[in-house]
């Protein structure tokens, strides 16, 4: 990356509302080019290897002219933690006007997955669900807590990762005859290289994050790539890096479902603003309102070490 494009890079802490991964503060670093801002957002804990992907987007995001758009709006859905209060549910879902998708985390107690999709049943009983289980089951566990979710609920969307593997999602496919609809994510950005994955009779519906998967050209090569329906979701990026999701979004010939780029409703501060309406949100550019987010002068250094490391490995 040019000396500019590193100079001009700003970092912020975005405080969470609710726990998200375990963290209440989320980090990213925003870098400014001749076509807007880009971001890198690695969570935390990543490797110089996994980040390499995120300064790519970053780059990319900041440096290259967008692609055409078939939409200027984007349909989304709202997105809900483990969170188990009815009353704190019900003020999550109040932060997405309009969403009629509403996207459930699950996973650790499956009693307390179904209480938490039964309280948003009972808040909009035509909300279409889809629950996220980010490979936590096993096979036999996926099929035996899917029945359980269906026969509470009646039907899902689809289930998101429901096993880690993409042998065990194969199999579980099949188990399933068509009964539920697989989405796979972390199959395929947690994957060594996304074009090489077999996901042919894995899955039925494919996640695409722009900043791990490495940027907006990418995202769309490894959807014509693996010729599956397509859902386009943030890795709870800041303004700066759903703008670049929605702008994947916009660029898809076809998107048939509702996307999970709201997920600044989950943040408390942010340095920018997409406005829900209606359940969509526009395809726009954010100037970054910095006030009172900048990090300390140790944690910027920190972060110019980060981006120094994952740049050597992709120079
Ligand atoms: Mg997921």
């Amino acid at each position: 990356m040019s000396a500019k494009l590193f100079e001009s890079m700003r970092v912020v802490a975005l405080p969470t509302r609710t726990k998200f991964r375990g963290v209440t503060s989320r980090e990213v670093a925003i870098f400014k080019g001749e076509f807007g801002w880009g971001e890198f957002s690695p969570f935390l804990e990543y490797s110089p290897e996994e980040s390499a992907q995120w300064l790519k987007s970053a780059i990319e995001s900041a440096t290259v002219k967008p692609p055409e758009k078939f939409r200027n709006s984007i349909s989304v859905n709202a997105t809900l933690p483990e969170v188990n209060s009815e009353d704190e549910i019900e003020r999550i879902l109040g932060r997405f006007p309009g969403c009629r998708t509403v996207k459930i985390k699950v996973g650790s107690d499956i009693d307390a997955d179904i209480q938490r999709i039964k309280a948003v049943k009972k808040i909009d009983s035509d909300a279409k669900i889809r629950i996220d289980v980010n490979g936590s089951w096993n096979v036999a566990e996926a099929l035996s807590n899917l029945k359980k979710v269906q026969d509470s609920i009646g039907a899902l969307e689809y289930v998101e990762q429901p096993v880690a593997s993409v042998g065990e999602l194969r199999e579980l496919k099949s188990a399933l005859s068509g009964e539920v609809k697989i989405t796979g994510d972390e199959v395929l950005r947690k994957s060594a290289n996304p074009f090489e994955v077999d996901l042919h009779e894995a899955i039925d519906i494919l996640m695409l994050k722009v900043s791990p998967l490495g940027g907006i050209s990418n995202s769309l090569k490894l959807a014509a790539h693996h010729k599956l329906p397509v859902v386009v979701s943030s890795a709870l990026e800041s303004a700066v890096g759903i703008s670049s999701g929605l702008k994947l979004a916009a660029a898809l010939p076809e998107l048939s479902f509702d996307c999970g780029l709201a997920t600044g409703s989950l943040m408390s501060a942010d340095i920018g603003t997409h406005e829900i309406s209606n359940g969509e949100i526009l395809v726009r550019e954010i100037e970054p309102n910095f006030d009172g987010l900048d990090v300390s002068p140790e944690r910027y250094k920190w972060w110019q070490d980060r981006v120094m490391k994952t740049w050597e490995l992709i120079a």
